[in-house]
């Protein structure tokens, strides 16, 4: 387990509650796609920034003031068995099409604060390094496990491909165990993290789907970016 950062009392916490300077989406991907260029997952270098520890080390907790920091986000460690009540509420009052809507867009909005995080953070950033980050954090944030099978991608050229496995989904935990195995994928804030990631990394729409689910019986939930959904599945 890694260990994290515990900061010192208030006033040598990172600095930044109020609001930092705010730019478009669009425009963080604009500008960070011509120079993210290509990367594929075999030149990827494990060892390369951001690593796990470097990511880690953004991480502080500050107890005194009561704020949990991620670099210059303020973040928050909440029960993942809160977050699956609210989404029995949200399946029970709107119904499931609008409750997927909602935390899969949710989830695109966490995901694409994350890539603004790296790239502002680590601006020089290996390609294939910086969209390998979005898997370490969506891992150290508590949410899943995330290996990468395979990617690849070409932004100039406006080529993604990438193949993930999805484990231990806090999604999928509470979704199983307030609805059971069923027969559609349930990791809906967790697909829209991936995707409002490599989004904004990429400067185009990337939409990932899961291919199977945890809550559909399997034993882990794989999926991924375009081009080759399969029928059936989210
Ligand atoms: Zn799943």
């Amino acid at each position: 387990m890694d260990t994290l950062q515990h900061a010192p009392p208030v006033a040598t916490a990172p600095v930044t509650p109020t609001a930092p300077p705010r730019i478009s989406l669009a425009e963080v991907a604009r500008q960070t796609g011509a120079m993210l260029g290509r990367g594929n997952s075999k030149q990827f270098n494990a060892g390369c920034p951001p690593t796990m520890a470097d990511l880690t080390e953004s991480l502080f907790f500050s107890p005194g003031d009561g704020r949990i920091w991620l670099n210059d986000q303020r973040m928050l460690l909440m029960h993942s068995s809160a977050m699956g009540h609210l989404r029995r509420e949200l399946i029970d009052t709107l119904g499931i099409a609008r409750a997927r809507g909602l935390l899969t867009r949710a989830g695109y909005v966490a995901g694409a604060r994350d890539a603004q995080l790296v790239r502002e953070r680590w601006p020089q950033g290996d390609p294939a390094g910086v969209f390998m980050a979005g898997t370490r954090l969506h891992a150290l944030e508590g949410v899943v496990k995330v290996t990468p099978l395979r990617f690849d991608f070409d932004i100039d050229q406006g080529r993604y491909e990438g193949e993930f496995l999805w484990e231990h989904s806090s999604e999928d935990d509470e979704h199983i165990a307030a609805y059971g195995i069923g027969t559609k994928a349930a990791c809906w804030s967790q697909v829209g993290y991936a995707t409002g990631y490599v989004t904004s990394l990429f400067g185009q729409l990337v939409i990932f789907r899961e291919l199977e689910c945890r809550a559909m019986g399997g034993q882990a939930c794989p999926g991924g970016g375009p081009p080759r959904p399969r029928p059936g599945a989210m």
